[in-house]
């Protein structure tokens, strides 16, 4: 048998693989001892460039291979196999390593566990883009979507190949733009499976000669690559713990003071969720995305959208009732945005919120007393203006271990410091490549 290659990858702030390649022969006794990982890596940009350490040339942390997450994708004979495996980081002793993200969503899942009872189940909804040529005109058509069947078939095969179960796959409105969904999944797992779908996309792609990219936004003027996070629970039965009729907004109470949470700092931890120079071109009123930190009952500009159900039964209604968190793209780690959304949802259980009231009317049209007068500001216009919320929040910086959200706040200011005097279409061009 010749030997082949697999890569151990961790899934770095900007939500993108990085890691080593090691014989495929050999992977047990290497997931064993972990491979060496710099700890100034955390900081190479979605650019490449390094933003400011405070690891310096120093140092040496582990990655440590999580065996179930490996996934070994079969793309045809003309290529090789997609044959990675999704790591923690460790510190030499063992122990995590504190600014390891997958361990810090890791841990905040536990804690919603232990203190509230619940189980997160949850999925990422993509939009992405192929940059060939425009086929504009096609929106959710027939057409559209033949024209990339083929793409759609390799592709939804090899998600099912890495352990997903797809759910839609569709031309979506936007030029060249299509939409893929899969079936949530309990903690971690679903942020695993945002990270891989990612890659999957692109290894497809290459495969038939094309270029995705899930960039935030394609142009100043372009329609947004969100992505949407679906959110539900179960509980330590494991029913299903997030609808009661009885209750405002058909949340649980629990499940109405998790969303309250993430409302109420939203403006705090967005940087997190929406974490390029172009996510706020994004999350401006009228791109069915989301502009400010509110609840809405199906409206596709709310921050939190309360999905629609056509489950008929009460029993069919709780397992499908599910809300929706859409100011996030694919700029920001899946690991980071779950961390986060569960950090301020937990907050708000800890602080016994009341569910908010669901908007349904254009908040565009409202004056910023009468929004205030609700509780509803918008969101940050910039992500330096977000970052700004981020280094400010004393409660963001005690979701997670000293240090991080500093480390996370310089590596962000790097990465807007390295777009200084560029055009806006080289910014743009920037980020389509990046992701
Ligand atoms: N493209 C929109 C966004 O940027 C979402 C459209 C939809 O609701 O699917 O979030
Ligand atoms: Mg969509």
């Amino acid at each position: 048998m010749r030997e082949t290659l697999m890569m151990a990858c961790v899934a770095d702030f900007s939500g993108r693989l990085r890691g080593k390649g090691i014989p495929v022969s050999g992977r047990h006794e290497r997931f064993g001892k972990g491979l060496g990982w710099t700890p100034t890596n955390i900081q190479i940009t979605c650019f490449d460039t390094i933003s400011d350490s405070p690891f310096g040339s120093f140092g040496d942390v582990v990655m440590k291979p999580d065996a179930e997450t490996e996934i070994d994708v079969d793309l045809g004979d003309a290529v090789p196999r997609e044959h990675l495996v999704l790591s923690d980081i460790h510190q030499g002793d063992g122990t995590v390593w504190p600014f390891c993200i997958r361990s810090a969503c890791k841990a905040a899942l536990a804690d919603l566990e232990a203190e509230a009872g619940l189980t997160l189940f949850s999925t990422f909804e993509h939009e992405f883009m192929f940059k060939s040529e425009a086929d504009a005109g096609f929106a959710y058509s027939l057409r559209g979507f033949r024209k990339r069947k083929a793409f759609g078939e390799l592709f939804v095969d090899a998600l099912v190949q890495a352990g997903m179960k797809p759910d839609t796959f569709l031309r979506e409105y936007g030029d060249r733009q299509f939409e893929i969904t899969v079936d949530p999944e309990a903690g971690i797992r679903s942020a695993d499976q945002a990270v891989l779908l990612r890659e999957l996309a692109h290894a497809c792609a290459d495969t038939m000669g094309e270029e995705v990219t899930f960039t935030p936004l394609s142009a100043p003027d372009g329609i947004g690559n969100g992505v949407h996070i679906h959110l539900s629970f179960r509980d330590r039965e494991g029913r299903p713990a997030t609808y009661d009729p009885a209750m405002p907004a058909n949340m649980t109470a629990k499940a109405g003071a998790f969303v309250a949470g993430i409302l109420k700092y939203l403006n705090e931890f967005v940087a997190i969720a929406a974490p390029s120079a172009i996510s706020y071109r994004r999350l401006t009123p009228h791109r069915w995305s989301a502009a400010y930190n509110n609840l809405g009952d199906r409206d596709r500009e709310a921050a939190v959208r309360i999905c629609s159900l056509s489950a008929q039964t009460e029993e069919g209604k709780a397992k499908q009732f599910n809300v929706e968190f859409r100011p996030t793209d694919a700029a920001a780690s899946p690991y980071f945005a779950i961390a986060a959304l569960v950090r301020a949802g937990l907050q708000g259980i800890r602080e016994g919120l009341s569910v908010p009231e669901p908007t349904r009317e254009d908040l565009s049209l409202l004056s910023a007393e009468a929004l205030a007068g609700r509780g509803i500001a918008r969101l940050p216009e910039s992500l330096g203006e977000a970052l700004d919320n981020l280094a400010a929040s004393e409660t963001v910086r005690g979701w997670f271990p000293p240090g991080l959200i500093d480390v996370y706040v310089a590596h962000k200011r790097g990465e807007l410091a390295s777009l200084e005097g560029k055009t806006e279409d080289e910014i743009f061009a920037a980020y389509a490549r990046a992701y």
